[in-house]
């Protein structure tokens, strides 16, 4: 059983390193109406019975000369929102428009580059992604995947996790995933800079949200494009985290010189409060869950612990705080078992 279990998980390995750029339509969704349905039960039917399809309403705001932000809502995937909870950044140059992540669908990336050609009138040279999760590269499809860059490891992320990200998000949005599929980057970024017009984007790589983290430091404007190395006014995430190597970044990116910060999630802002948030509420939630750990608690009553004054106005704190508090402990709590010896 075990045996068949390991072959099985390494031919699915092998299937998904020979994968082409354009994953096949398999996932697309002849299940789709299926598994939702199944899911979802009645609650679907209403909006795909011939209800209009959704649409996103995407907003450009000028944070910096040339550069825009559209901002997603500081909430977790809902059928409401569509995925759109994340923050798309787009910059134009005299060589044509950089973007940042590509937001959670097909319908997102579409209604994006729309966004795009109406703001800049300029077509889109180069999308940079900052990492593998779902709301920030599902757009991809809508874009040239020559243009798509990203680092080597969050390429290697993407297709180790993008399967399961797509079948997570067809069954938590619905319908506003129709006909998405994952799009690889053409290219995987070697250098440590690019230019596009008068604008040097600077490429760092980085890790700690997950194993591989591209943030982006325009150097003409002073923009810094975090990703989720940096979230703002909305609780970190921590499904792929590793605190440590997190911290690290959190530390080399206030020594770095910025005018703004763009988080992941969460408005762009002068300065550095990003970063000591994310810092703060991440040294919190580490603090709390081993504290309660060794008071011999529970996962629920580690879940339980009162948030902090301070951090009471950051969106999704108690909800972000139990998500973590369920991957995180059987980790935390290893340094406290028993040594069980392997003989008896
Ligand atoms: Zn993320």
């Amino acid at each position: 059983m075990t045996q068949d279990k390991t072959i099985s998980r390494e031919r699915r390995a092998a299937a998904l390193n020979s994968w082409p750029r354009q994953w096949p339509s398999r996932l697309d969704r002849r299940s789709f109406m299926g598994r939702t349905a199944a899911l979802a039960g009645a609650a679907l039917l209403p909006q795909t019975a011939g209800a209009a399809p959704q649409q996103y309403d995407l907003q450009a705001i000028e944070i910096a000369p040339d550069t825009y932000a559209v901002y997603g809502a500081r909430e977790h995937f809902t059928r409401a929102n569509g995925g759109n909870i994340v923050n798309i950044s787009f910059i134009a140059t005299d060589d044509g428009v950089v973007v940042i992540d590509t937001g959670p669908s097909l319908r997102y990336g579409q209604a994006l580059k729309a966004l795009i050609e109406k703001t800049t009138k300029r077509p889109v040279t180069r999308v940079y992604l900052t990492h593998d999760h779902p709301d920030h590269v599902f757009g991809n499809q809508a874009f040239d995947p020559a243009v798509i860059a990203s680092l080597p490891g969050v390429i290697a992320n993407m297709k180790t996790n993008g399967e399961m990200f797509a079948e997570n998000m067809y069954r938590l949005v619905g319908d506003w995933m129709r006909g998405t599929e994952l799009v690889l980057p053409g290219a995987a970024l070697e250098k440590s800079s690019e230019r596009f017009g008068s604008h040097e984007f600077e490429l760092i790589r980085m890790a700690g949200h997950t194993s591989s983290d591209l943030v982006v430091l325009d150097k003409k404007t002073g923009v810094l494009f975090t990703g989720d190395i940096a979230f703002l006014d909305r609780a970190a995430t921590t499904p792929h985290a590793d605190l440590a190597l997190w911290h690290k970044s959190l530390n080399e990116l206030e020594k770095s010189s910025f005018a703004t910060l763009m988080p992941g999630h969460g408005p762009a802002e002068k300065g550095k409060r990003a970063i000591e948030q994310t810092r703060d509420y991440l040294t919190w939630l580490e603090t709390t869950l081993k504290s309660a750990i060794a008071e011999g608690l529970d996962m629920n009553g580690a879940m339980a612990a009162p948030i902090p004054q301070r951090l009471q106005a950051v969106a999704l704190a108690r909800e972000e705080m139990a998500r973590s508090v369920s991957h995180l402990y059987a980790k935390f709590e290893e340094p406290f078992l028993p040594v069980v010896s392997n003989r008896s």
